[in-house]
């Protein structure tokens, strides 16, 4: 197993009081393999992110309980030093927002060169031929000859391989890419996920692929948590998950997907909005948004079950649905 979260718990302090932004995350990633993190924005995913890298904003956010396990080291036991050391080489992310992710007054020849110089000790010569390389492999057209160039140089699509570039430098063994491609048109979009794809493959990496867009992660991803109100509501492998859901969010967010064979119809939206992190409703949070929801729903949380149905054979389906099979069946 190469990243296991076990039940994550994050808090921020607001004004509004404390914002429960994780809830008892439990996830598992193994090496070659995509986990799509899909849900809202609030929903925690970012968070859990940033808890799993040891970049989370800390104050405001505090871990307050669980376990973060790569590669069997319990990362949120490590100190500072080592953990830098960890996320340096052995894992990294990809953010959406690669002009503020970049540094603006270094070429991208000397950003990517410095993963070489500092983490691998090489001459600024051997750093520099690797980071011509790495742009090539990212397909940067003409990398020679724009490896002197500054971030803001290049277009969001260039930029986001650059990101790439740097997130894969060291080959890492795990890979966070939180939203990598909702900044850009939809063409470009296409392309560097297709980009991502490819290169997870190749180096064999762990990719946990976070996004709002469940259109985007069909192709790419093996399995799929989603999450609602800090908490997972549905795991499941990704086709499995797609032909028949098994909580009434996941089939909300399948419906509300445009689909070509039934253009002209109105799109389905799942009504009201994700609740406020401070006032989360009781019993499960998504009831008052839930066309299913009864009395138990607003008075039991419903935990995260085994789910039997399709994929059900490999004991890889779970949802925290008190009705999950009248939403599987349904
Ligand atoms: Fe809807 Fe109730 Fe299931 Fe929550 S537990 S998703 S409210 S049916
Ligand atoms: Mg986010």
């Amino acid at each position: 197993m190469l990243l296991e979260v076990h039940d994550l718990h994050v808090e921020f302090g607001t004004r509004d009081g404390v914002a429960h932004a994780v809830n008892g995350v439990s996830y598992r990633v193994d090496a070659g393999e995509t986990l799509a993190v899909l849900g809202e924005s609030g929903s925690g995913k970012s968070v859990t992110a940033q808890a799993v890298m040891g970049i989370l904003d800390t104050p405001p956010g505090r871990i307050t309980g669980g376990r973060v396990l790569f590669q069997g080291r319990d990362l949120l036991r490590l100190k500072e030093e080592e953990r830098r050391r960890v996320r340096g080489a052995e894992m990294a992310m990809i953010f959406q927002d690669s002009l503020s992710a970049l540094n603006p007054v270094l070429t991208v020849g000397d950003q990517l060169g410095e993963m070489f110089t500092v983490h691998r000790g090489m001459s600024r010569r051997d750093a520099r031929l690797r980071a011509v390389e790495l742009m090539d492999r990212v397909r940067i057209p003409a990398a020679a000859q724009r490896v002197g160039d500054y971030p803001h140089q290049f277009s969001g699509g260039m930029r986001q391989r650059i990101m790439i570039a740097m997130a894969l430098a060291l080959e890492p063994a795990l890979v966070i890419a939180d939203e990598p491609t909702t900044a850009l048109d939809v063409t470009v979009q296409a392309q560097v996920m297709d980009l991502l794809a490819e290169l997870q493959r190749e180096y064999r990496m762990g990719l946990v692929l976070i996004t709002h867009d469940l259109g985007v992660v069909a192709d790419v991803a093996d399995r799929i948590a989603v999450m609602y109100a800090g908490r997972i509501v549905e795991t499941a492998p990704v086709h499995d998950l797609y032909k028949a859901p098994a909580h009434p969010y996941t089939r909300g967010l399948l419906d509300s997907i445009p689909r070509l064979d039934l253009k002209g119809r109105e799109l389905y939206a799942i009504q009201g909005m994700p609740p406020s992190l401070t006032r989360v409703p009781p019993g499960c949070a998504f009831h008052p948004r839930c066309p299913l929801a009864r009395d138990v729903c607003r008075t039991d949380v419903p935990p995260l079950q085994a789910v039997q149905g399709p994929g059900a054979e490999e004991g890889e389906r779970a949802s925290a649905c008190h009705f999950w099979r009248e939403c599987l069946h349904g």
